[in-house]
């Protein structure tokens, strides 16, 4: 998969090195180039900015080195890529999107600041990419490079060969609707917490069995948003089940 990204900060993007994301890169498995808007400028100063027309506080990328930025980028290969544009009034990530986009060749990532982009350059792109505006939350970040990092992370584990043990990945929480089940690891005994009996017993068929009610009570708990409609609001007892 070919990831770019554009930001007017790209030492945010050094996370990208690390870990299980920058041994994808290494062994070329993610393709991952990273822009800095500035080089599309053309002035002493290297503006990206200007002040919002119809008045209002804050100020408004620029749409000329966006322009050139995207036309720059969207030149290095053939296909059409999709153009992701993190930003609050986005459709919300979640993990059926980000199985999506895993399956996609290229992603451009457009990183914004201030009060966010000019609204013409969604409309510009679209005779190149494929443009999605997609949200970490509802709630306000100071740019789209953490939501950049974020949707990389969830997306390019998904990308076979990424994660050495792809069984791993589906058994993880929201893969299915549901939370993950508690996990434990040595010692059996720790500061006066035991591991639960069943998990020690060798029992498989019992151990999936706890599992899978862990993951109804946690999911009931947490998270009742997620239950299936059928099992939302259900009496304790009825929530059960392999
Ligand atoms: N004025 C914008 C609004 O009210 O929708 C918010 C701009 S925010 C201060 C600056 C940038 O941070 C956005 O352009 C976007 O790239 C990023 N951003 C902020 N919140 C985000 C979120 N919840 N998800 C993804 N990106 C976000």
């Amino acid at each position: 998969m070919r990831v770019d990204v554009i930001s007017i900060f790209p030492e945010y993007l050094a996370p990208l090195d690390l870990s299980l994301i920058g041994k994808a890169r290494r062994s070329g498995l993610l393709d991952l180039h990273v822009h800095d808007l500035r080089t599309f400028t053309h002035d002493r100063h290297r503006t990206v900015d200007d002040t919002p027309y119809g008045g209002g506080a804050g100020m408004v990328m620029k749409p000329e080195p966006w322009g050139e930025a995207l036309d720059h980028v969207a030149d290095q290969e053939d296909s059409r890529p999709i153009l992701i544009v993190p930003g609050p009034g986005g459709a919300r990530l979640d993990q059926s999107l980000a199985r999506q986009l895993a399956a996609a060749d290229w992603l451009v990532f457009a990183c914004g600041r201030y009060e966010g982009i000019d609204e013409r350059v969604y409309d510009y792109a679209q005779s190149t990419y494929d443009v999605r505006v997609i949200s970490l939350g509802d709630y306000v970040l100071n740019g789209g490079e953490v939501a950049a990092l974020a949707i990389i992370e969830a997306v390019a584990r998904l990308v076979p060969g990424v994660i050495g043990n792809a069984a791993s990945l589906f058994e993880e929480s929201h893969e299915d609707g549901l939370l993950e089940y508690p996990i434990y690891t040595k010692p059996e005994q720790w500061q006066g917490f035991s591991v639960p009996d069943v998990l020690l017993s060798g029992d498989h068929g019992r151990i999936a069995q706890w599992r899978h009610q862990q993951r109804l009570d946690r999911t009931a708990a947490r998270r009742p948003d997620l239950l299936p409609p059928e099992l939302a609001g259900a009496p304790e007892d009825l929530v059960v089940g392999v």
